[in-house]
């Protein structure tokens, strides 16, 4: 693989909380030129059959993957991982573990919902679910559109979903470390997913960085859907001073939703080393 390459290594199909099947996304992935591809799902690798098969068909390379949430200096932060054994036992059994919390939090989102005057939520937002372990705060705010509280998604999240606001319920994920040993063990590679979306302080951004690369992480997403071009060219300076690849990949999740499309993002810049230069045997 050679080190510019139009890799897209994060989006999301219903699996978890993304619109189209791993089917659809791996022929949007090929028609937009994709040239190594993972389907990243929440805390979910149920679908990395179907978008490996279907991306063989296609003669599109592709490495498994998924995005785990984790709890860390007490935000949420999101860990990639990339090119595991999708049938590996730890990881299966870890995933299970953490998607285990969601449903619980989905009925008292729904409960803080209803004490605004918004009814029905939960229900509601069940309809949009396609796996229902995988309940998240996205299905939440799809229903919140279709119903006309608010205009569009990032309106639901700015008044209803995030941290102080009522649908907002704070929740216990996996560790850090539990995360990447979960990656790892399973022969995959750890990224750090989208750094710049957390707004964690300097020290708190330090100690996330260390405490990864003392547990076995190896990565991190420069160049991302949710980073602008600054925070691309911070975090290829963080990328060079912790010694981690760098992986590129668009978060893709719905055409009527997404901002960036699959395969669509600028390259990674020239002097780091890309993510997939460490999953060579890996690619299917
Ligand atoms: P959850 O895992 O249930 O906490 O839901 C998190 C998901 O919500 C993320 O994976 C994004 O897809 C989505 N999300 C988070 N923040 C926003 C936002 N400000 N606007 C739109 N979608 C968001
Ligand atoms: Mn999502
Ligand atoms: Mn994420
Ligand atoms: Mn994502």
């Amino acid at each position: 693989m050679e080190p510019i390459l139009n890799a897209d290594l994060h989006c999301h199909s219903v699996v978890s909380d993304g619109t189209l099947t791993p089917e659809v996304l791996a022929a949007r992935a090929k028609a937009n030129g994709v040239q190594l591809w993972a389907l990243t799902d929440h805390d979910e690798i149920g679908g990395q059959a179907r978008a490996m098969a279907a991306a063989k068909a296609l003669e599109l390379p592709y490495l498994t993957g998924t995005e785990i949430s984790i709890t860390f200096a007490g935000h949420t932060v999101h860990i990639v991982g990339l090119g595991f054994d999708h049938t590996h036992p730890e990881l299966l059994q870890g995933l299970r573990s953490t998607r285990g919390g969601r449903q619980e939090r989905a009925q008292e989102m729904s409960a803080g919902l209803a004490q605004v005057g918004i009814h029905g939520a939960y229900e509601g937002a069940l309809q949009y679910v396609g796996n229902p372990e995988l309940i998240s705060r996205t299905h939440f705010a799809r229903h919140l559109v279709e119903t006309g509280v608010c205009k569009d998604t990032s309106e639901v999240f700015r008044k209803y979903l995030t941290e102080n606001k009522p649908g907002f319920v704070p929740h216990r994920w996996a560790s850090l470390q539990n995360a990447v040993q979960w990656i790892t063990q399973a022969g995959g590679v750890a990224v750090i997913a989208h750094p710049a979306r957390y707004g964690l302080s300097a020290n708190e951004e330090y100690a996330l960085f260390s405490e990864f690369k003392a547990h076995g992480g190896q990565a991190v997403e420069v160049v991302t859907g949710s980073h602008s071009s600054a925070d691309a060219v911070q975090y290829a300076g963080t990328a060079l001073e912790f010694g981690l690849a760098a992986s590129r990949g668009s978060d893709f999740h719905s055409p009527d939703e997404s901002h960036t499309d699959l395969g669509s993002l600028p390259f990674l810049p020239g002097q780091l080393t890309p993510v997939w230069e460490l999953l060579t045997d890996r690619i299917q």
